[in-house]
């Protein structure tokens, strides 16, 4: 019998597993970008695993 490997849990693909995603912080009509935010991930809500549908 095939030892069965379990799935493992797919990684957020915009956060990268990491939970967190990093945004530029833009300002101005220019849209000038003056720096990156860590946000948490609205993907997988900080999980930094793909939400299973
Ligand atoms: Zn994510």
């Amino acid at each position: 019998m095939a030892a069965k490997k379990a799935p493992a849990a797919k990684k957020c693909r915009p956060c990268k597993g990491t939970g967190e995603v990093s945004r530029p912080v833009v300002v101005g009509r220019k849209r000038r970008t003056v720096g990156h935010q860590t946000g948490m991930c609205l993907n997988c809500f900080g999980t930094g695993q793909a939400p299973t549908a």
